[in-house]
């Protein structure tokens, strides 16, 4: 992999070569939170941040998209809206970054969506590094560093940034801007270990996940299951949030009076209600307590038995988010028999 530098104070000329060409987007500060936005001056971008509050998905599984239309005489017209524009998405953490990686084996590998590959084909992606806060666990879900997913990835060294090249895109990146890049010496590598094992000490939360599919063998029918749901809403912003939660819902939207209409998928989530009920008015997770469990089921065990890892990359959104403060990592330590209470 191909390590260079970049000084700090060329980083808006960077972008505004990168501009000439892409759309950019970067985390972008409102009300004390962050978000992805597209950029109109560089000056807006916040690359020292926490975590923003919904995940890059959005860019390749928006909220709500409509996937086709269909018309008199027409037929079927595929829905192209978005599909074309070349983003940057500047300032990705590792967390987010791996949790793309997880969106990739389902929408781009069994079963393709071509929304989804279009949208990922049209996408650059520039990682950042970051400092954990009280919510980070991405150490614990080994997503604390990523060695793919990235067009380039920058890591802070004080006066420069560290730029790792990760694909033949990141190349062209660099190519383009090449007098703004200079080879690295032995004093950043000095400095990026050293910050490198500082933010290994930042991090405040821990769980161990080596066991886990076991132990969620043991405790399917455990009291925790009936505690969470007593608590829980089912206001669904864990599944919102989450960078890797995919679940969406089909739904025809008819022009009143005609034969028009377009089809669309909205973000759902596996807490709502509704969720599991099926046409003759079945629920089979009719309560919140099997809707829950069925949440930390498929991502720390179903996910696992597919696709070889949890679905879940520690990002700390679902435990910032709920609003009666049901924290992911409390509930694996005291599933594992290492918390007494649920706080
Ligand atoms: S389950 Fe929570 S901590 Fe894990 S990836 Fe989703 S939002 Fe982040
Ligand atoms: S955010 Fe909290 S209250 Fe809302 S559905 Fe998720 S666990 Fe339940």
């Amino acid at each position: 992999m191909k390590i260079l530098k970049i000084p700090k104070k060329k980083l808006d000329l960077f972008a505004s070569i990168l501009h000439q060409g892409w759309e950019l987007h970067a985390p972008v500060e409102q009300n004390g939170k962050f978000a992805f936005k597209p950029l109109d001056q560089w000056a807006q971008a916040r690359l020292a941040y926490n975590r923003t509050l919904l995940a890059p998905k959005k860019y390749f599984l928006p909220p709500q998209e409509a996937m086709f239309e269909y018309r008199n005489h027409e037929g079927y017209v595929p829905s192209r809206e978005g599909l074309d524009k070349r983003v940057i998405l500047f300032g990705v953490h590792s967390c987010d970054i791996f949790a793309i990686n997880i969106l990739d084996e389902v929408f781009a590998g069994k079963y393709p969506d071509p929304y989804y590959q279009i949208r990922r084909k049209n996408t650059a992606i520039i990682g950042v590094d970051c400092v954990p806060d009280e919510y980070c666990f991405c150490r614990s879900m080994r997503a604390d560093f990523v060695d793919k997913g990235f067009d380039l990835f920058f890591n802070d060294i004080g006066d420069y940034y560290l730029t790792a090249v990760g694909t033949s895109l990141g190349d062209d990146l660099v190519l383009a801007t090449a007098q703004l890049f200079e080879e690295i010496n032995d004093k950043d590598i000095a400095e990026y270990k050293h910050r490198s094992s500082e933010k290994q000490k930042a991090f405040k939360l821990d769980v161990e996940i080596r066991d886990l599919l076991g132990i969620f063998e043991l405790e399917y029918e455990s009291q925790i299951w009936d505690e969470l749901g007593d608590r829980c809403l089912s206001c669904g912003s864990c599944s919102m949030v989450c960078p890797t939660c995919y679940c969406f819902d089909v739904m025809d939207h008819i022009k009143l009076g005609s034969k028009e209409g377009s089809r669309v998928r909205t973000w759902d989530s596996c807490l709502f209600h509704s969720h599991a009920l099926v046409a003759g008015g079945e629920n089979f997770r009719k309560e919140r307590s099997s809707r829950i469990k069925h949440r930390y089921y498929h991502k720390q065990s179903g996910f696992v038995a597919e696709f070889g890892r949890p679905s879940c990359v520690g990002c700390g959104r679902c435990i910032e988010s709920c609003p009666v403060k049901i924290d992911i990592v409390e509930v694996l330590n005291r599933l594992r028999g290492e918390e007494h209470a649920i706080s």
